[in-house]
């Protein structure tokens, strides 16, 4: 049978966005760049698609998922039969789940071309999969989907090596990829062992399966639907880490200068058990792609010095890193954090030197900001909800030390808000912003899309913002050039982050910026 993904050629994936709610009326806006757009029968009804095809120019996938597989549907097997020979009819492509619906007669309605052969499960390794697979491979299909599910670190590596091992990966029809948030990150490297397609989710909003992305993610932060050559992986580990721009960020630098890496998302709830089963497993090497450098995030800075081979003064006396390389087979420790709060002052030409610095927060992030202020000669005080953390993090930076409930932010010229509440809304914020003298420097460590409840309510009261975003690309200057050798393109950054130009309307320039790393 001729491949469906001829007209694609091998350095691009066809992007397929799964509709999981009633078709809104901005369909056309929202599964804009999608190849394919996939129909959650399970979860929608069966759609006409005649108002789709309206609005979208690309085939439409039907999809029953049943309840057996995770999905909604639930139904005697001669009413699913009758569903899907109906679809047959009007949509372009029917998701066929191998273990209930390979029968004559629904066989028969949807011929080979049409066909993507699924099978949804629990975690597998590569022999289990390929065992399956062999069954499925003689009923011909235009594609054959494989998606175990993992909720242990390492559980997500099999649909890899499955795919590296495949015989028949030039005819492009195989898709494996591990379902859960810990195997988001194989989703992306899956189409560069030649997986024909990636699904998304249709919005940010909508509710994709587990692990699933969003299509405007796939686009803006892992360049989707383009390949280029991947040599190295880099990667975010923590929990939780789906908010992160650092993909946006270093992705889109990697375009920019040509680098040959791409950079994922590693979720986990056991940094040690990645460190063991993921970055210590060889998988990556023998998939071809060295896993050379992470960031790392909350909860695991502190874990995460712990696994190193070496470390820097810094990252010793914060007692944390938020930088990993691989340097020659030894994992070396940096962080970058303390220049993340300290540059945007300087930026801004205010002097740390001169300051009052209150920093609310005493785990890595904050014991970062606190060391760099304190380098950089501003009076510090770190400030703790639990004093357990508190009284030990400001011994080991030989700082003073204050509960959050006796914080007055009245006292201070800065303050640093480091501790992990407040990206949404409902949150509520660690100390009273209503208390702030106006010209305060209010620095947020926690950042979105957008400037976070705190910098509103610090702005609204006369403060003076430097948004996570900003804190985010500072850190990121040393961090780029210890993973890559090579230069952040700072105006691109800004960009990539939402950020307007430099703080006084100029685009900063990275030639000056970033301290050692
Ligand atoms: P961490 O090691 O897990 O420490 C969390 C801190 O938050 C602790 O001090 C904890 O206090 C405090 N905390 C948690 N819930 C609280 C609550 N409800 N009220 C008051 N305090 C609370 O995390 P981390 O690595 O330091 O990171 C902290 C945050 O900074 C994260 O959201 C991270 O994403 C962000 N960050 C941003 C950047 C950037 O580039 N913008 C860089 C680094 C970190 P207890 O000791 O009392 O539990």
């Amino acid at each position: 049978m001729e491949p469906a993904f001829t007209e694609h050629p091998e350095s691009t994936a066809t992007l397929v966005a799964t509709l999981t709610t009633p078709p809104a009326g901005d369909l056309g806006t929202t599964a804009a760049g999608a190849d394919w757009l996939e129909v959650r029968a399970d979860l929608v009804g069966d759609l006409d698609p005649a108002p789709l095809r309206k609005v979208f120019p690309g085939p439409l996938l039907y999809t029953l998922r049943s309840r057996a597989e995770g999905g909604g549907s639930e139904m005697s097997a001669d009413r699913r039969k009758r569903r899907l020979i109906e679809a047959a009819e009007r949509y372009d492509y029917i998701d066929l789940e191998a273990s209930r619906d390979l029968t004559p007669d629904v066989l028969r309605a949807v011929p080979a071309e049409k066909r993507v052969i699924s099978w949804h499960g629990p975690a597998t390794d590569a022999v289990g999969l390929r065992d399956i697979f062999q069954k499925m491979a003689p009923t011909e299909a235009a594609l054959y989907k494989l998606v175990p599910t993992a909720n242990q670190p390492g559980e997500e590596l099999g649909v890899l090596l499955f795919l590296h091992a495949l015989e028949r990966r030039d005819r492009r029809d195989v898709a494996a990829f591990a379902a859960g948030k810990a195997g988001t990150w194989t989703r992306f490297v899956a189409p560069r062992l030649g997986a024909p397609v990636i699904y998304a989710a249709l919005s940010e909003k909508a509710p994709g399966a587990p692990g699933q992305v969003s299509l405007r993610r796939l686009r803006d932060d892992y360049g989707f639907p383009s390949l280029p050559r991947v040599e190295a992986l880099y990667g975010i580990v923590g929990n939780p880490v789906t908010h992160s721009l650092s993909p946006r960020l270093h992705n889109g630098a990697y375009r920019e200068l040509g680098i040959p890496a791409a950079y994922l998302p590693f979720q986990t709830e056991s940094f040690g058990e990645f460190w063991l089963e993921i970055v210590e497993s060889g998988v990556p090497e023998a998939l071809g792609m060295p896993l050379r450098g992470l960031s790392v995030t909350a909860p695991f800075k502190e874990a995460a010095l712990a696994v190193a081979g070496a470390e820097s003064p810094i990252a010793s006396l914060i007692g944390a890193a938020n930088t990993l390389v691989c340097n020659q087979g030894c994992w070396e420790a940096e962080s970058t954090d303390p220049e993340g709060v300290v540059l945007p002052l300087k930026d801004r030409g205010i002097d740390p030197s001169k300051l009052r610095a209150a920093v609310v927060g005493a785990g890595g992030a904050g014991r970062s900001a606190a060391a760099g202020l304190a380098k950089a000669g501003a009076e510090v005080v770190l400030v703790n909800r639990g004093s357990d953390r508190g009284e030990r993090s400001a011994r080991l930076l030989r700082l003073p030390f204050l509960l959050l409930a006796d914080f007055d932010p009245s006292g201070f010229d800065l303050i640093v808000q480091a501790t992990s509440v407040g990206r949404s809304p409902s949150e509520t914020l660690p100390f009273d912003v209503g208390a702030l003298r106006p010209g305060t420097v209010v620095i947020d460590l926690v950042y979105g899309e957008k400037p976070t409840p705190l910098l509103l309510a610090a702005a609204d009261r006369g403060a003076v913002t430097i948004d996570g975003r900003e804190v985010l690309l500072d850190q990121a200057l040393g961090q780029f050039r210890m993973m890559t050798g090579r230069e952040l393109p700072v105006p691109l950054a800004r960009r990539l982050l939402g950020l307007d130009a430099g703080p006084n309307g100029e685009t900063v320039d990275s030639g000056g910026k970033g301290g050692s790393a």
